[in-house]
């Protein structure tokens, strides 16, 4: 096992190098295309306090799909098991944004990380606040213990005016009376949330609740060990859309990917990892993140079906 953390970073951050050049960064959202290619960043929080990075480990990107990891953790701080009523616990096997399954399964997506299990999320945490996306930001902000992160609102406006298909979405499963709120107040929370922007150490930090039973370390917290397990289980199977299983027998841990690039991946009692680089494979999976992290584990000995 590697027990020099800040050397196997700086090491898998040039390992990575030629890998920055493939892939393609996110254009469906405009304000994401225009993020430069060639950057990568790794960043370690342990449970009991250390941080490691190497890279841009404190350059912010935008969290994405990163986002309803902290969403989800609120809406079952507030909601607990009701929320499984109106979101299902099983991988997609479709697209992120697909459409296809929700008809069969009468507007209940398969899972809260797909973008319909993400919008019913938002849509539960609607009823409870004003604006959704504020209570999102500010739990990140009581994660922290400070409060620079903010949402970029440049992102969030231009997911906004390319919304149509989380519009159809979200259309579609009110339709089936599994969305009880406006859809464009909706929409307009939903892109906020994803356009907050976060740093792979802010990120690695913030989701070390997830590693240590749903209280963050010295700090406050957040769900009951039965959600954070929970989460952590969606994470496995269903953190990376279709891609979901390769990931599991690559890395063998919890993890979350967005279309911003980033990964966090969750070392349950240890650790949390997030790896940063903007370029994605066809399934909007970063290629240079998921192969850092695949390395990081593989050289910690951190897969969860390790037998030592
Ligand atoms: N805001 C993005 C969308 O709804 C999130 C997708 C992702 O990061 O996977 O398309």
């Amino acid at each position: 096992m590697h027990t020099d953390i800040d050397a196997l970073l700086r090491e898998i951050a040039r390992d990575v190098q030629p890998l920055l050049a493939e892939g393609r960064v996110a254009d469906y959202i405009p304000a994401l295309s225009l993020v430069p290619r060639e950057q990568f960043g790794i960043a370690v929080a342990t449970v009991d306090g250390r941080l490691y990075g190497a890279g841009d480990s404190e350059r912010r990107f935008s969290i994405q799909s990163l986002s309803k990891m902290y969403a989800l953790a609120l809406a079952l701080q507030r909601e607990g098991d009701a929320l499984w009523q109106r979101v299902g616990r099983e991988p997609s096997g479709t697209p992120f944004n697909s459409l296809v399954q929700l008809e069969r399964e009468r507007g209940v997506p398969r899972n809260p990380f797909v973008n319909a299990g993400a919008l019913v999320v938002v849509d539960v945490l609607c009823r409870r606040y004003l604006q959704p996306e504020r209570a999102v930001l500010e739990l990140v902000h009581r994660l922290l213990g400070e409060a620079s992160v903010a949402i970029d609102g440049d992102v969030a406006r231009s997911e906004r005016e390319h919304s149509d298909r989380n519009a159809a979405i979200a259309h579609f499963m009110r339709s089936f009376g599994n969305l009880h709120g406006d859809v464009a107040a909706l929409l307009d929370a939903y892109c906020a949330q994803c356009a907050i922007a976060m740093s792979c150490s802010e990120l690695a930090r913030a989701s070390l609740f997830l590693a240590a039973d749903g209280a963050q370390p010295r700090g406050a917290r957040v769900v009951d060990a039965l959600a954070a397990r929970r989460i952590g289980a969606l994470m496995l199977t269903c953190g990376a859309y279709d891609a979901a299983g390769d990931l599991a027998c690559r890395i063998g841990l919890p993890i979350k990917t967005g279309v911003g690039g980033g990964i966090v991946a969750i070392v349950p009692g240890r650790l949390c990892v997030c790896a940063w680089a903007p370029g994605l494979d066809a399934n909007g999976n970063s290629i240079a993140a998921a192969a850092a992290i695949e390395r990081f584990a593989a050289a910690i000995g951190a897969s969860i079906f390790a037998g030592d």
